[in-house]
């Protein structure tokens, strides 16, 4: 089957290396009108835009733990006022941009055409996938019936200010070394205002190792599926994460929990009512998008992998990763 990317996908991947410094220097406009970046790197733009050789690969795994000791640090990590995360410790996992599975992500019963590959965005070699999980106190806000308590509301909101920063720190070390970066998620294309993403966080982390679905089709981590996925894109090779599951959803206990927890009945065994999903949460007060999430909470792969999934003890945890993994109860 032939795939055709989306149109600003054609000019996005004809990037050469001095335009992906360049932009992510400078959050610079491409010709399609996408910024690529929000925030600026350490660098100057001048320097960066000499598309210099790399100075040296950062370690990965001392970059995650640097990155993990950062947020933990972070004031933009807590509730106003007090000594309360938002976040714990990310988990972080690494693909090679030309694995085989980015392009099934275009087929039809996968994701969809609409799906880029890294490559549409960017020359990239490398995506590196990550996962921020809740802490224990905004997890335990959610478990009950009320919707949209007040701390998992302030954890969607203020804590991405926290998010953002993991983001710019991983940035900066990079164009440290004049190496480019790039996250999806500050192009306009990511949101397209379709039920179908451009890129899915979700896929691409289970591409990268990070996890697997499960019958909420959230992904569940070794660190649970309550909080918050993200990834970049990185001009240079790194050996990719390997895979401890086979199947999309090994780390699925099938408990049907999650689907008695929705206050819609969006879901059930053989899959999610995304609309009746989408207009719950986009008519929720006060803000849709980070209302409900009673799937996430007061369930047994809240933050662990559960008890009675198919793999619930990874025979190690990612090489790449901040920290080990965690089994539910
Ligand atoms: S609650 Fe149970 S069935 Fe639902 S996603 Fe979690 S482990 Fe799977
Ligand atoms: S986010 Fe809410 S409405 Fe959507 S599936 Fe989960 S529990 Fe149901």
């Amino acid at each position: 089957m032939k795939n055709s990317p989306p149109s600003g996908a054609k000019v996005s991947a004809l990037l050469s290396r001095r335009d992906f410094l360049r932009s992510a220097a400078t959050g610079a406009i491409l010709a399609t009108g996408a910024p690529l970046l929000l925030v600026s790197s350490g660098c100057s733009p001048g320097s960066a835009t000499r598309a210099a050789a790399p100075k040296k690969l950062p370690d990965l795994s001392e970059l995650f733990q640097a990155a993990a000791r950062s947020l933990e640090n972070d004031p933009a990590n807590r509730l106003s006022g007090t000594e309360l995360r938002f976040y714990d410790a990310p988990v972080f996992a690494v693909a090679a941009a030309d694995d085989p599975l980015f392009r099934k992500l275009k087929e039809k019963d996968v994701v969809g055409p609409v799906h880029f590959m890294p490559q549409d965005w960017v020359p990239a070699r490398t995506v590196i996938s990550y996962f921020l999980p809740f802490s224990e106190p905004v997890c335990k806000a959610n478990r009950g019936p009320e919707s949209a308590p007040e701390l998992w509301f302030q954890a969607h909101q203020q804590g991405a200010h926290a998010a953002g920063n993991v983001r710019k720190f991983l940035i900066e070390r990079f164009h440290e070394q004049n190496i480019g970066t790039f996250f999806p998620v500050h192009d306009k294309r990511y949101n397209n205002g379709g039920l179908l993403p451009t890129w899915s966080q979700r896929h691409v982390a289970y591409i990268a190792g990070l996890g697997t679905f499960s019958v909420s089709t959230n992904l569940i981590t070794a660190r649970g599926c309550a909080g918050l996925l993200d990834s970049l894109l990185v001009e240079v090779a790194y050996p990719a994460t390997k895979r401890p599951y086979a199947g999309l959803r090994d780390y699925c206990a099938h408990c049907l929990t999650c689907v008695g927890r929705c206050p819609v009945g969006a879901l059930a065994e053989k899959g999610k009512n995304v609309m009746a999903c989408a207009r719950h949460i986009f008519t929720t007060k006060p803000n849709a998008e980070t209302c409900c999430g009673k799937c996430l909470a007061a369930v047994p792969c809240e933050r662990g992998i559960p008890a009675g999934a198919k793999i619930n003890a990874p025979a190690a945890p990612a090489p790449v990763s901040a920290a080990p993994p965690v089994r539910s109860a």
